[in-house]
């Protein structure tokens, strides 16, 4: 049976928060009702056209998630399970933000089989989660933590950002040892982007112009400290066992995120509800990204066609069709995001070519510059590849002439 994974979207918060430019806004609960509706709708739709497909996980994302009632919760998760064949031992997500969730949320998540929260917390210093606009207090995030682990979860992600405006190494290494002390199973720590559109992009434009062309920066980390709260992080989390398995995640042992690596190994997926994208058939799609227009389609949705060749919705509104050298060139940039790079058989199963037919001459030239090593059959970048990971993964885009066979 063939497998894919699911991202679902829940575009709700409880505000916006000023470094923020994900799809994801404040609406009100009868919004809330009706877009879960509409989202139902879709759920059923794709799961007519992927019946013969086992789903081995459910990232369930925002938004926050876990501001969504239990009751809306429970109607979607149903309808998930209702139309996708989930296997029993799926690893289901669901992002929580502190003050968000209850003791009866806990208990109704667990009941409905998810079985990993991802929490943001950012920072455990008030001033920082007062300057990004968070709704919580790290007390409020303690709260939310003891209440999951007691409610039975045992497979917690915690966020953490990195490159905040005025955050010194001490105040990083501060969060970082509160979180380790908490022992999550995961954590992200991500570098803050200040995103156009955005309040931050108001207050930090010049600085991250100046960041960007490594020169001297007002509030934001300048490049040279961006770069050493990185490594600060890197070292820190993997002193105290959490290993790094790609750019910005590191896990204790055998807690590696599944959903995660299905992006990075180019494996399907399939995005439910507001502009969610798919991968699916080397083809990426994205939905319509206006709530309301979202909503009316899904109404509009009838019995969808059958046809287990083309897997299509009304819902799209960006299809790129991926070429094989599209295709090749993912591979090998999302693969190399992983510490454990990509592995030689896999490129020749995909592609029916050697990876060297291909990236011959880009392989050699990488490793004689010590940024890339060949070890037990896998590529992957060094630490020094990584540092200077925007070079080396430039140099896998391939001229339109290379001879793919
Ligand atoms: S909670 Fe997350 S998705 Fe919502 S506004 Fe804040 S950063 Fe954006």
């Amino acid at each position: 049976m063939k497998e894919i994974s699911l991202y679902v979207h829940i575009p709700f918060c409880v505000k916006k928060c000023d470094y923020c430019d994900f799809l994801s806004g404040v609406y009100d609960e009868q919004m809330q009702r009706e877009y879960t509706n509409s989202l139902c709708r879709e759920i059923a739709y794709m799961g007519q056209q992927l019946e013969a497909v086992a789903v081995s996980s459910i990232y369930i994302g925002g938004g926050t998630p876990s501001w969504l009632n239990i009751a809306e919760t429970e109607k979607m998760m149903q309808a998930l399970h209702a139309s996708f064949a989930i296997r029993p031992d799926a690893e289901i997500t669901i992002e929580c933000n502190p003050g968000t969730v209850t003791w009866d949320k806990f208990a109704s998540y667990r009941k409905m089989g998810i079985n990993r929260l991802s929490i943001g917390l950012q920072s455990a210093n008030d001033d920082e989660l007062a300057l990004l606009g968070r709704v919580h207090t790290y007390e409020r995030f303690l709260h939310t933590y003891d209440m999951a682990r007691k409610s039975g979860f045992y497979n917690i992600n915690v966020d953490v950002m990195t490159g905040l405006p005025g955050q010194t190494l001490d105040k990083l290494m501060h969060t970082l040892t509160q979180v380790i002390a908490l022992r999550p199973e995961h954590i992200s720590a991500y570098a803050l982007m200040v995103e156009e559109g955005t309040p931050f992009y108001e207050r930090y434009k010049f600085d991250a112009v100046l960041q960007h062309a490594g020169k001297q920066t007002e509030f934001l980390p300048n490049e040279d400290e961006e770069y050493r709260l990185y490594k600060m992080t890197q070292q820190v989390l993997q002193e105290h066992g959490y290993h790094q398995y790609e750019i910005s995640n590191y896990a204790r042992e055998d807690y590696e995120c599944f959903h995660n690596t299905v992006y990075w190994t180019r494996r399907p997926y399939l995005g439910l509800g507001l502009g969610a994208a798919s991968l699916i058939e080397e083809k990426r799609t994205s939905n319509v990204r206006d709530i309301y227009v979202y909503c009316q389609r899904c109404n509009g949705l009838s019995q969808a066609e059958r046809d287990e060749h083309d897997i299509v919705s009304p819902l799209w509104d960006e299809v790129t069709e991926l070429s094989r050298k599209d295709a090749m060139e993912e591979f090998m940039f999302l693969g190399l995001r992983m510490n454990r790079g990509v592995k030689r058989t896999d490129f020749t199963d995909t592609f029916g070519c050697s990876i060297e037919a291909v990236y011959g001459d880009v392989l050699k030239r990488l490793r004689e510059e010590a940024l890339l090593v060949l070890d037990g059959g896998r590529f992957y970048l060094t630490e020094r590849g990584q540092d200077l990971s925007n070079y080396a993964l430039a140099q896998f885009l391939l001229e339109d002439e290379t001879d793919l066979s």
